[in-house]
């Protein structure tokens, strides 16, 4: 029986690790005693990454929502996002911990073992010593220590900051409200996300530092967003790191990486499990070694991997333009209250809506 090696046990290590625990002996390492913490995720996925994730999703999910508002600050104006499907609002930490107790019948897991070293003809050092594979999956998230080591990708080349706080509040919100403010994320944005009828998830990425403006995003906006400046308490801070650089190719002969290893992430906004539910789909399909071996030939990881690439030239414009704050003040100086995406991974809007902000986008990329 073929060997492979699975290094990480976070939602794109353990979803690999079914996959391919039908035809293959499997070993995951993580490096916690226990899998979904440290928390770093919002948990935010669209209908069809939900679909192709399959039942987890249901025993997981928290809240849908066919709307967001987008808030920019300078013009206190309200946009609003409506989606064709749903966005669905998942408990992170509890999708590993499902995925784990279904996989513990299905292969054998390491816990506690933080793996030290993956050589290239797939020797992996750990805890429990250096054993050989076939074959060694990279799903150690965006850290990419190992990655980066061995010549995959390096996904820290280019990253945001990401932080959370967990506030208690008396009435939550129907909706989520995305802010942009270039006093808050100058590279990116903030986002207010109801987690439950008396918890709200607020959260932000950029460049730097990020628990200055956290702060301040909490104390500017969490009154105004609730009107009543007394009526919350904060929980708990928790982040991560959000990488940006152009996905990597996710083969080196015998080592396959998957998830944020190989900065498989939207640049826009931030999602990784649209990428990570990709690798699932096609990892199902493999019948051999050599299949796992070339699952960068798969079509959906190809059309993946240009998809990420047309993303990564869209987030360039937008900074260009000087960011998603002056994308929102171009879109809501066009005279436009309602954007309607098609479809939530791919960004696709309407060709009337996008007729009406195109100008204005076009003036901001004129050189003054
Ligand atoms: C603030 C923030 C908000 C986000 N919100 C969303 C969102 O709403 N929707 C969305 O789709 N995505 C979101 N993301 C991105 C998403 O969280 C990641 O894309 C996703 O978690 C990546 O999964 P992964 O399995 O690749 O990595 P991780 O979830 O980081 O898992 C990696 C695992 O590997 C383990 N590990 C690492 N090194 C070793 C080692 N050497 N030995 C053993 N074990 C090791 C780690 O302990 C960890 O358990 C967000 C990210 C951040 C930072």
């Amino acid at each position: 029986m073929v060997e492979v090696a699975i290094v990480g046990g976070g939602v794109a290590g353990l979803l690999t690790a079914h996959a391919l625990s039908k035809r293959f002996n499997i070993t995951l390492y993580e490096e916690h005693q226990k899998v979904g913490y440290p928390q770093h995720c919002t948990g935010i996925i669209s209908t069809n990454t939900g679909l192709r994730i399959g039942k987890w999703i249901h025993r997981v999910t928290i809240a849908r929502f066919n709307t967001y508002e987008v808030v920019h600050a300078k013009y206190q104006r309200r946009l609003i996002l409506r989606f064709n499907k749903e966005v669905i609002l998942i408990d992170r930490p509890r999708l590993e911990e499902h995925l784990l107790n279904d996989f513990l019948d299905l292969g054998h897991v390491k816990l506690s073992d933080h793996v030290t070293n993956v050589t290239s003809n797939g020797i992996v050092s750990g805890r429990s010593g250096s054993i050989k594979y076939d074959i060694v999956i990279i799903a150690e998230g965006a850290r990419g220590i190992l990655s980066k080591n061995l010549g995959l990708c390096d996904p820290m080349s280019d990253y945001l900051n990401g932080i959370q706080a967990l506030i208690q509040c008396r009435n939550s919100l129907e909706r989520p409200i995305v802010i942009t403010d270039e006093r808050i994320s100058m590279n990116f944005f903030a986002w207010v996300v109801p987690r439950s009828e008396n918890e709200l998830l607020v959260g932000l990425a950029d460049r730097g530092k990020v628990l200055d403006k956290i702060k301040h995003l909490i104390k500017n906006y969490i009154p105004m967003i609730l009107g009543d400046k007394r009526d919350y308490k904060l929980i708990k801070y928790f982040g991560g790191i959000i990488p940006l650089s152009q996905p990597c190719r996710p083969v080196l002969g015998n080592i396959i990486g998957v998830g944020d290893a190989v900065s498989m992430i939207k640049p826009i906004s931030g999602g990784g499990l649209y990428s990570i539910s990709i690798f699932f789909e096609a990892m199902q399909e493999m019948a051999n070694i050599e299949d796992v071996k070339s699952i960068d030939q798969h079509p959906s990881i190809q059309k993946l991997i240009n998809e990420l690439k047309t993303h990564h030239l869209i987030r360039k414009i937008i900074t260009k333009i000087g960011g998603h704050h002056r994308l929102i003040e171009a879109v809501i100086k066009s005279g436009v209250n309602e954007v309607r995406l098609k479809d939530y991974d791919k960004l696709e809007i309407d060709g009337s809506t996008l007729l009406k902000v195109a100008p204005a986008i076009l003036t901001l990329l004129k050189p003054s």
